[in-house]
């Protein structure tokens, strides 16, 4: 391929990427999302309380909780002989969520009491225009009860800063308290403003043909409104919400639509990831072990499946920042635009051993990709992901890698522009990949 044409087809794909990234503010949104990619590309959707019928060539999905999905190919039904390659990342982000009771009344003012989910960089929230997104259950006119995703898509709220006058030692150190300081404004009270009827009103708007009688809950998060962006003299850099982790889950997605069906292929994008991925549809939980129990019924065609199955966890690294060079080990920081970063840790807080290591090293050699190793100061604490999780629950042998990013969690990220589509070659190849190790 010529230069040219090389940069032609990464600007598509990273164009189709902040498509991406601008409709999925939630996780709701970003399952939707892939959904309708695997359904545009033909592949079958499978719904868990149903039986299921998996055919030599096939290709399916499974949501669960609306907010994870398990995408998978089926080139051959000898799991046992042929072991999976499979991919995960994960569909959720920090964000603010709104409580239960939602509206807040304070000083003439109508706002929104806010729970904060994962680890949040709390200042980025303030001066921003603010969307509100997320799942609504109701009970309709027939007395059943529903849900919908609904988004407003414009901004609805702010939650503006504190003027330096009134705080002169802002710039000493900054602390935001999430109970009384992260309230976002809806407007003023003197307007009205009934909260449960706005969202009543922005269903009729988006679901017409859902007749609303009675709001029962919701799942609603708030976020930037600024839609996702090439920045950069050259357009090194793509800023925007959510690149961890929608960033690997588009990636993902990507890789195993254009992989052919060579052999058995999985991808697993799973929600709760930032808040630990205990729950029924997390990491944590049993998602995976059932969708791969059900392909492989046989208790010892399960375990020999995944004795020859490897597992690529895909979530962003810490790209090394000029501002801050000293947070990082000398010898194991990444930068920008320089390829994918391999996650190593002692104490198993990523799962990479050796040999998961060493096939990625290889694949991205045969692709003509340079490879990155991320190891945390011995000084710091480290963080952690899907990998070991994942690992844990159903002992597959796992690698984490991830896209070098500045400014992980906060409400507007960012990575280079030329490292997703390297990620995306070398996982395509990894999808095709005959043997792991030769003498295991
Ligand atoms: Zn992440």
């Amino acid at each position: 391929m010529t230069n040219q044409s090389f940069n032609q087809s990464n600007a598509s794909f990273n164009q189709d990427l902040l498509t991406f990234l601008k409709n999925s503010p939630t996780p709701f949104h970003a399952t939707q999302s892939m959904r309708s990619r695997l359904l545009n590309a033909g592949f079958q959707e499978l719904k868990e309380h149903e039986d299921w019928q998996i055919s030599e060539g096939g290709r399916y999905f499974v949501t669960r909780n609306s907010s994870s999905i398990i995408a998978f190919t089926t080139p051959t039904l000898d799991f046992h002989r042929q072991g999976w390659r499979m991919i995960g990342a994960h569909t959720d982000s920090p964000c603010l969520k709104l409580k239960p009771h939602a509206q807040v009344k304070r000083h003439g003012y109508n706002q929104l009491g806010v729970e904060v989910y994962g680890g949040v960089l709390r200042h980025t929230w303030l001066d921003r225009d603010l969307s509100i997104a997320g799942r609504v259950t109701v009970k309709n006119q027939a007395g059943d009860i529903v849900s919908c995703l609904i988004d407003f898509q414009d901004p609805v709220a702010v939650i503006p800063n504190l003027a330096i006058h009134l705080n002169r030692s802002v710039n000493d150190g900054f602390k935001v308290n999430p109970q009384e300081e992260l309230l976002p404004i809806l407007g003023l009270e003197k307007e009205g403003g009934d909260f449960l009827q706005t969202l009543k009103e922005q269903i009729s708007k988006q679901h017409p043909n859902f007749s609303v009688g009675q709001i029962l809950d919701f799942e609603l998060s708030l976020y930037d409104v600024q839609a996702p962006a090439l920045v950069g003299l050259q357009q090194e850099f793509i800023c925007s919400a959510r690149l961890d982790n929608l960033l690997s889950c588009y990636v993902g997605l990507c890789s195993l639509l254009d992989a052919g069906t060579e052999r058995p292929s999985l991808l697993i994008c799973t929600d709760h990831e930032e808040i630990g991925s205990l729950s029924a549809c997390g990491a944590n939980g049993p998602f995976l072990e059932d969708v791969l129990r059900r392909l492989s019924p046989e208790p010892e065609h399960y375990v020999q499946s995944l004795n020859l199955s490897m597992l690529i966890s895909a979530d962003n690294a810490h790209g090394l920042h000029p501002n801050y060079a000293n947070v990082h080990d000398k010898q194991h920081a990444p930068m920008i635009n320089s390829g994918a970063v391999i996650k190593v840790n002692a104490n198993q807080r990523y799962a990479t051993n050796s040999e998961t290591a060493a096939i990625y090293r290889h694949l991205a050699q045969q692709e003509g990709y340079q490879v990155q190793t991320f190891v945390v100061r011995s000084d710091m604490a480290c963080g952690s992901t899907i990998g070991p999780i994942t690992a844990g629950e159903v002992g597959v042998a796992t690698l984490d890698i991830g896209l070098p990013t500045f400014a992980m969690h906060s409400i507007r990220e960012l990575a280079g522009s030329d490292d997703a589509v390297g990620l995306y070659r070398v996982l395509k190849r990894f999808l095709k990949l005959e043997k792991l190790v030769a003498n295991t």
